[in-house]
């Protein structure tokens, strides 16, 4: 059964068993969490921050952007949360999804020390140290 809208939870701790419908918010650790809005029972993580998440709560509800791609789930599925309404997003292309995964691996990469996404793979970024630039001093 499809889920039609999370109630936020806010919580020092996600509990061991989520319940459907219910948006877990654990502010401390600038994480949420939830149910598959599609019903298969994956959990969802959406932590919050300029790369990831932005969550906004108007005293009731919850709005969470950009839009949640489940694209590692076999569900596939794809929603917008919005006022704690799950609006669900057409299909996109797997062209759109990498494309979408490029974004994300660049931001992150530009944030060193950021753990990664599990299926994001980072590029490698060739930044000349700090040594070599002054080895170049050197010989300069
Ligand atoms: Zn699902």
């Amino acid at each position: 059964m499809s889920i039609k809208s999370l109630t936020p939870q806010f919580v020092e701790h996600f509990p061991e068993r989520l319940k459907p419908g219910e948006l877990y918010l654990a502010m401390e650790f600038a994480t949420a969490a939830h149910l598959c809005a599609c019903g298969c029972g994956n959990k969802v993580i959406t932590p919050f921050s300029p790369t990831d998440w932005q969550m906004s709560f108007d005293g009731e509800t919850v709005s969470l952007k950009p839009s949640i791609g489940n694209w590692t789930f076999k569900c596939r599925s794809h929603y917008w949360v919005r006022s704690g309404r799950i609006e669900w997003a057409g299909n996109m292309s797997q062209e759109a999804i990498n494309a979408g995964r490029r974004r994300d691996a660049e931001a992150k990469a530009r944030q060193p020390g950021r753990p990664s996404g599990e299926d994001i793979r980072q590029p490698e970024t060739q930044t000349p140290s700090l040594l070599g630039k002054f080895k170049k001093w050197l010989r300069f």
